[in-house]
This record gives C-alpha cells, structure tokens and sequence, in this order.
C-alpha cells in the first residue's frame, strides 16, 4: 500500500530504476593534492550541468515549461555559491575529498530546509540531493546517462524518481504507471503523472528493493494498492476492472463535443482548473471549454528564483495560444501564509488568515508588477480574463485594477502592445460575499472559491481532520451566502463562476443550476460526468430544489433532500454512496 498519487489502474511488467544513494567514500589529502581536488570538483560540476543540458534539450522536444524549468531549477543548484563555495572551502580547509565535501555541503544546504515543515520544502531537499547526487556521481564516473528506455506500457519502480527521470520516462509516452517507496502527493512525480493521466502509487515503503525486471505487477493509483506478482485471478480481476474504467470513460467522452445544456436549454461552460500548461491537452481531451482559473502561484513555487516579466509573458502567451479562442482566467499569485517562494518563507500564526493572495500581492509590488506586465503583454494573444484572489474589500479591488491600467499605459508609452482584459476576483472571503451588490458594480466577473469560503465562513481550517466534518457545502450559511453572491452578479449583469472543488462534483449539479451559475470550473477528468447531468438536468427543477432547501435548517435536512432529489431525477447515475462533498479542498 501506498499513497494514491494519480488515478487509474494499470497491470503490466516492472521496469525497476535504480535510483538508490551511492556509497560516498572518505578520504584526507596530502597538501599537494587539494589544488587537483578542487579542479576535479570543478569539472565534476561542469560534466553535470553538460548532462542536465542534454537531458533538457531532449525534453524540450515535447514537455512543457514546468519540466525544462525543473532541470533549469537543477542547473541553477549546481552553480549555487553555498554549494559551491562550502564544498571548495572544505576541500581547501579540512582537506578532505570532493565526494565527501559535496555530501557535507549538501547535508548543511538541506539543514536549512528542514526546519520548514511542509511538503513543499520537504519535495525541495529532494532536488539538492539529486543535484548532490550527479556531482557525486561525475566524481565517482560512475554518471550513466544513455539508459535503456523502458518497453511499451512498462511499470516503472523505483526508490525515488527526480523531476528530470519523470519527465524523460514520460518522453517516451509509454509508462504503464509509476510507484516509488517515498514521496507525497505535491511530488512532482504525482503532479506531472496526475497532469498526463498516467496512474501512479507513491510512498509505498520499500517496493523498489523486491521487484525484480518483469515481475507482474498492478497499481491501482486511485487506491493506492501495488500488488507484486499478483496471482492469475488478482491480474485477471484487475484487468476487468481496467476495461470497465475506460469503458466509462470512453462512454462519458461521448459527449466531449456537445455543450452543457440542460434539458430546458441553460448552457453552463464546464472550464479547467489547472496548475501547468502540461494539463492543456487533458483538459481538452475532456472537453473542457478553456480554463476557469489558472492557478499561477504554482509557476513561482517550483523554484528558487523569481520569474521575471519575460517568463511570465511567455509562458501565459502559451497556455493562451494553445486555448484561443477559448477563455482563458488565469489568477494572480495566491501567495502568502505557507505558499512563499523559497527563501522569502515569513513566519505567520495562522498563515490562512495572514498577508496572503492580493493582499500579498499589493504589499510586494516587485513580485506583482512583473507578473501584472507579463499577462498585459500576453493579453494580446488570446482570450485572457484575470482574476484576484482573496479580495476582502472594494479598496483591494480599486488598487490592484488601477495598478493594472497603470501598468498598461506605462507598457503602451515603452511602445509595447498591451490590452487591458476582462477583471474578475475570487469570491472566497465572507466579506467579500456580503459586498457582492457593491464589487459586482466594480469588476466584469465573479469566481466562486468554495474551498476558501467554506473554511473562513464555517471557521474550520482547510487542514485540519477533526473539524472536516463541518465542512459541509450545504450548510445554511454557504448557500445562503451563494445565493445574495449569484443573485448580486445577476443584478449587475454580470456573469458567475465557481471554482472550487464543489463545482466538479456532481452530486451539487441541481443546486448550481438553481443558483444560475454560468460557469463550474474544475479538474478536467470531472467534466464528462458533470455535464452528463447537466444534460439530463433541467434548470427550472433546481430552482425549485433550492427554494425548498432555503426553508430547511440544518446540513443533515439539506443534504438529506438533495440525496433524494438527485437519486429520483437520476437513478443509477449516482454512486448510491456519491460524496456529499469534498473533504477539505
Ligand atoms: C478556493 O478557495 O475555492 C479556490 C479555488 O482557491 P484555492 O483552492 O487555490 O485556494
Ligand atoms: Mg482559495
């Protein structure tokens, strides 16, 4: 067993990697051999950048910028003055080898990560040490580069897989699946497998150090289950379940082409939630209709660096070429609290509720000011709308659009080309919502963030298990609070969208029809299913379910009549056990 880190099931061979850690020697110098030493390092160094580069340009052939950025972020580390100066000075000073000089610098590079407690920073340690690990590696001579790629639909094992080792397997576009004893499920491992559809188990302990080259073996990577050499009714059983999967989903994709319009003829555009350009053709494939809300602040989490203006132009000028005509919201950085670009982590008591999103944003201009330029630039290439998160008030909206305008004439007055798009803010903070009559009046859109909202209006934490049981999407106060938000945008005329993990679930499609929703943003693969009921639905019958939900009182009624709702108008349709909603978001 293992963490579920992508979903689907695959039954193949293994293709174990090893990626175990080499054994560092250790070994004192003789004062005339710490002037060579410290020239092996050097070239140990410039012969694991030459290697990086080429797996860079193999890799830009047909990944994406989060891989290539990745492999820079590694070639950025291997040139980094701490890592370099601290394993030189102690080649020079201590005189001990370059092997060991590169693990002791590396050891102290990642003691000043560890006492950062999240995944993120955890997943960050992982990057030093594989940089550590090639320079060791180049040390040793022992840097294989050309390896035999693995076989059509091959499982691949491994103790751990680096970014580059992920994105070069999936190079060949034939990874049964992937299963490593360590990671989580922000692994880059999980992220990019999730991205392109390919299931993937993390965190299974030790697996690697028992497959053997060509052992049977099956992942379920919505589960989490790994089985080596699965007995023949284990295969054949998994091998059932597989077919039923696609069946499913070929079925579901029959409509991927069709619009989602309900029976009584209220279209609603079922968009992406994406965190890469990578999730683009997925999200096509699905049927997604553009991109609902482009969560930005991933691009500036996987590095150590800033992104300046360029990148930021180039890289939403691509996610919104590989789009047009389709819109395309992309959200400014939701930054703050625990999502800090590394180095720039501020300590916060309760980082949910502290200088976060616009807030963020507005107080960092030389984080917001490149990133602002860089989609005014790109707005010219395609149907850009762009949103601010955790809006608490018509001032925030005020200064971040007037910066925006700023920002604008300053790039037409450089003789830059330039358009001003469609503004929207997330709906997330109960203050906002209470505004809604008065923001709808400032901005072209609303985007609901029911994960946010939830937690700030019933005051549970998003992450913490024992009040999850409160987070409950039909409570009174949330529905209340989504019907003044939907029925404000309606009098301004201006259309809603939501956002968070409520809209993907299929299980609430009658109450967002009720509540005139125009737009349910969400992971790709949840489109075919939502817009199957979207089609079967008709709109008028969820406004009557949700006036009748607006006289009950308590979750337990409310839920308990949207059950028997969707159970009589879709029998079957449904798991019987369909989740009232997501658990935490
Ligand atoms: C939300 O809060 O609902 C949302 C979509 O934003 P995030 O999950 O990124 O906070
Ligand atoms: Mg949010």
């Amino acid at each position: 067993m293992g963490l579920a880190a992508s979903p689907g099931i695959a039954v193949g061979k293994a293709w174990p990697i090893d990626r175990r850690r080499l054994k560092t020697p250790r070994a004192r110098l003789e004062p005339g051999q710490v002037g060579p030493e410290v020239e092996r390092f050097r070239a140990a160094i410039e012969a694991a950048d030459a290697q990086l580069a080429e797996v860079r340009e193999k890799a830009a052939a047909v990944e994406g910028a989060e891989h290539l950025a990745i492999i820079d972020m590694h070639r950025l580390m291997l040139k980094d003055e701490m890592l370099v100066n601290e394993a030189q000075r102690l080649i020079q000073t201590e005189c001990v080898n370059a092997e060991w000089a590169v693990r002791r610098a590396i050891r102290k590079i990642k003691g000043a990560f560890s006492e950062l407690a999240d995944e993120y920073f955890k997943e960050r340690r992982a990057d030093i040490d594989y940089v550590g690990e090639r320079i060791v590696k180049n040390l040793l001579g022992q840097a294989t580069e050309v390896e035999e790629p693995p076989p059509d639909g091959a499982i691949i094992v491994s103790h751990d897989l680096s970014p580059a080792d992920t994105a070069l397997l999936l190079h060949e576009r034939s990874v049964g699946a992937f299963v490593t004893d360590v990671g989580t499920r922000t692994s880059h491992t999980a992220i990019v497998a999730r991205a392109l559809e390919v299931p993937a188990v993390v965190g299974t302990g030790r697996l690697s150090a028992l497959a053997v080259r060509g052992d049977w073996i099956v992942v379920d990577g919505s589960r989490g289950v790994v089985i080596l050499n699965p007995s023949a009714a284990e295969r054949a059983d998994y091998e059932a379940a597989r077919r039923r999967q696609l069946e499913h989903e070929r079925a579901l994709l029959a409509t991927r082409d069709l619009p989602a319009t309900t029976q009584d003829g209220v279209t609603v555009q079922l968009v992406g939630n994406i965190e890469f350009a990578e999730e683009i053709p997925n999200l096509l494939a699905h049927g997604g209709a553009g991109v609902g809300l482009y969560r930005t602040e991933f691009l500036y989490l996987a590095r150590q660096d800033l992104p300046d203006e360029e990148e930021h132009y180039r890289t939403y000028r691509r996610v919104l070429e590989a789009l047009a005509p389709r819109p395309v919201t992309i959200r400014t950085f939701d930054l703050g609290g625990d999502k800090l670009p590394v180095g720039a982590k501020a300590e916060a008591e309760n980082p949910a509720m502290g200088l976060r999103g616009l807030r963020y944003c507005l107080r960092n201009l030389e984080i917001f000011r490149p990133q602002l330029r860089g989609m005014l630039r790109a707005s010219v290439h395609g149907n850009l709308r762009v949103m601010f998160p955790m809006v608490s008030g018509a001032a925030e909206v005020r200064a971040a659009k007037r910066l925006l305008n700023e920002l604008c004439d300053e790039l037409r007055r450089e003789g830059v080309e330039a358009r001003v798009p469609s503004v929207g803010i997330m709906v997330e903070v109960p203050a906002a919502a209470q505004l809604a009559d008065r923001l709808a009046k400032e901005v072209d859109f609303f985007s609901i963030g029911t994960n946010d909202l939830i937690q700030y209006t019933m005051a549970i934490d998003r992450q913490n298990k024992d009040v999850a049981y409160l987070y409950r999407p039909l409570h009174l106060s949330v529905l209340r609070t989504l019907k003044f938000v939907c029925d404000s945008a309606r009098a301004a005329g201006i259309p809603v969208s939501m956002c968070g993990e409520m809209a993907g679930e299929p299980f609430f499609v009658l109450v967002l029809l009720g509540l005139g929703i125009h737009e349910l943003s969400m992971n790709g693969p949840s489109i075919p299913l939502v817009k199957r009921v979207v089609r079967e639905a008709r709109a008028s019958d969820g406004q009557a379910l949700l006036a009748r939900l607006l006289e009950l009182t308590t979750a337990g009624e409310i839920e308990a009549e949207v059950k028997s709702e969707m159970a009589r108008r879709f029998p079957g349709l449904l798991d019987s056990d369909a989740s009232i909603g997501p658990a935490g978001g």
